[in-house]
C-alpha cells in the first residue's frame, strides 16, 4: 500500500500524516487515497491493453459508493456497475456516462428498471425469466428497447468465503447453462428486448485464477454457440471479483487475469466489460480509530477501540482479516504482545482481531485498520446508536471530509412519533 506508509515515524496517506486528520476530524473515520484508487484503475486498464483486450471498466459501486470515490474513478475513465436504483442515481449524480452503466442484481423492481431505461444505460444483466418478462413490460410501456445480457451461472466454485461466492448452481445468481437455450427462446419471443451480451460474476475476493479461467472458458464457449445459432451478441461482461491482499493471500496478478480474458476472446469479436469493485478501492482506504482502554483480562489483553462492527462489519461477517497498525511507527525491535482488538458494541462478535501481536498500545493511541476502502463505509450502520464514521478523501497534500458525521439530533429525528405518542 504505497499510498499509506510511514514517513518520519508517522503513518502518512499520500503527503499527509493521518494523525493530523484524526485530530481535526475525530475518530473513527475512513480515509481514502485518490492516488491509490487511480493507480489501481490504471493498472487494471493497462493490464487489459497489454493483453490486447479492449473493454469498459465498470466500477462496482457497491464496494464504495461515496460520490467522491465514484467521481474520482469516473474521471480516470470508469463506468459503473450498479445493483439498485439508488446506486444508479449515485452513478448519474457523479457524472458517469449512462452508456457505461451496467445494471446487475437478482431482484430489480419494475420502478428500478424504468429508471435505468429512462437514463439510457448500456445494459441490464438479467438473471431470471420473470425478471426479463417484467423488463419487457416496462420497456414496452416506455416505448423503448431494453439492451440485456444474460447473467450466466457457470457452476464454478470461486473458492472464496461462502457468503461472497455466487457462481455455483446452488447460488441464487444467474441462469444455469443447461437452461440457457430454453431461456433464449423465451427471451426472443418477448417484445422490446435486445439480447446483446452474456455476463458472469462468480464471487468476490477471488485469490485463485483457476475459477476465473473455468468460468470465462464456459462463458466463451456458450457465446460462440449462441452466436452461431444466430443470436446477435456483441459483448461479454466478465464481472468483478478479483481479490486483493489483506493478509498473506496472493491474488492472481493482473497480467494473469488479463491473459485469461484474452485467451477466451480469440475469434469471438466481442466488446468487453469488467466490473471490479474491491480491486479498485479496497487497498485505497483505512479506518482510523483511537484506543479507548487497554483492559487486562485474565488470559488476554483487550484493546478497546472506538471503531466497531457497525463501522466495519467484515471481520464479524466474513471472518475477514485487516492489518492493524499504529499511526506512530513502532521501533523495529519493539516487543510484540498478542492482543484482542475489540469495539465497544454489546456483542462478542464485535471483534476485529484475536491474539494479534502488536507493539505496546496505550489508551489514546491511534490505530489504522488497513484495506478498509471496500465494503467498509457502505456496509456501516448506526447500531447501538453510534454515529457514522465520516469519510475523508486525500489528494496529495489536501484532504476533505466527503461524508460528514451526522449529529445525534439528526439521527434521532429520523424516528417519527405517531400521534398517539406525541
Ligand atoms: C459485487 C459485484 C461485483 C464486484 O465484486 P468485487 O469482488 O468487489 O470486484 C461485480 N459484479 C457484480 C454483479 C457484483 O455483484
Amino acid at each position: 500500500m504505497s499510498s499509506f506508509e510511514y514517513r518520519n515515524g508517522k503513518l502518512h496517506v499520500e503527503s499527509l500524516p493521518l494523525e493530523d486528520i484524526a485530530r481535526e476530524v475525530g475518530t473513527p473515520f475512513f480515509c481514502y487515497s485518490t492516488q491509490a484508487m487511480v493507480n489501481a484503475y490504471n493498472s487494471f486498464s493497462d493490464a487489459l491493453s497489454k493483453a490486447g483486450v479492449k473493454g469498459t471498466i465498470c466500477y462496482a459501486l457497491k464496494a464504495n459508493s461515496n460520490q467522491s470515490v465514484i467521481k474520482t474513478l469516473a474521471k480516470a475513465g470508469a463506468g459503473a456497475d450498479v445493483v439498485s436504483e439508488g446506486e444508479l442515481r449515485r452513478a448519474l449524480a457523479a457524472g458517469v456516462d449512462p452508456k457505461k452503466i451496467v445494471f446487475a442484481g437478482v431482484g430489480k423492481k419494475p420502478s428500478e428498471m424504468a429508471a435505468g431505461l429512462k437514463a439510457g444505460i448500456l445494459q441490464f444483466n438479467v438473471e431470471s425469466l420473470p425478471e426479463l418478462e417484467a423488463l419487457s413490460q416496462v420497456a414496452t410501456q416506455l416505448g423503448v428497447t431494453a439492451p440485456i445480457a444474460f447473467r450466466i451461472n457457470p457452476d464454478v466454485d470461486a473458492k472464496t468465503h461462502a457468503k461472497i461466492s455466487t457462481g455455483k448452481a446452488d447460488n441464487k445468481f444467474g441462469i444455469d447453462i443447461p437452461g440457457v437455450r430454453r431461456f433464449v427462446e423465451q427471451a426472443e419471443a418477448l417484445p422490446n428486448i435486445a439480447i446483446e451480451s452474456l455476463a458472469v460474476h462468480i464471487g468476490s475476493q477471488l485469490t485463485d485464477a483457476s475459477p476465473f479461467k473455468d468460468a470465462f472458458q464456459r462463458l466463451a464457449t456458450l457465446y460462440k454457440e449462441l452466436k452461431s445459432a444466430g443470436l446477435p451478441l456483441k459483448r461479454i461482461d466478465f464481472g468483478g471479483g478479483l481479490g486483493i491482499q489483506y493478509n498473506d493471500e496472493t491474488p492472481p496478478d493482473l497480467s494473469e487475469y488479463a491473459a485469461a480474458v484474452s485467451e477466451v476472446l480469440e475469434g469471438l469479436d466481442a466488446e468487453c466489460i469488467f466490473e471490479p469493485g474491491r480491486f479498485l478501492v479496497g487497498n485505497a482506504g483505512v479506518l482510523v480509530t483511537e484506543t479507548i482502554y487497554v483492559k487486562e483480562g485474565t488470559n488476554r489483553r483487550f484493546l478497546i477501540i472506538d471503531a466497531a462492527m457497525n463501522d466495519l462489519i467484515r471481520p464479524s461477517l466474513y471472518d475477514a482479516w485487516h492489518d492493524i497498525i499504529p499511526l506512530n511507527q513502532p521501533a523495529a525491535n519493539a516487543q510484540l504482545t498478542p492482543c484482542d482488538i475489540v469495539g465497544p458494541i454489546c456483542e462478542s462478535g464485535d471483534t476485529f482481531a484475536q491474539q494479534r501481536p502488536l507493539p505496546e498500545v496505550k489508551a489514546g493511541d491511534f490505530l489504522a485498520m488497513e484495506s478498509a476502502g471496500a465494503y467498509g463505509a457502505v456496509m456501516a450502520s448506526n447500531y447501538n446508536t453510534r454515529l457514522n464514521a465520516p469519510e475523508v478523501l486525500v489528494k496529495s497534500d489536501q484532504f476533505a471530509v466527503v461524508r460528514k458525521r451526522i449529529d445525534y439530533d439528526t439521527l434521532i429525528k429520523q424516528d417519527v412519533l405517531p400521534d398517539w405518542l406525541s
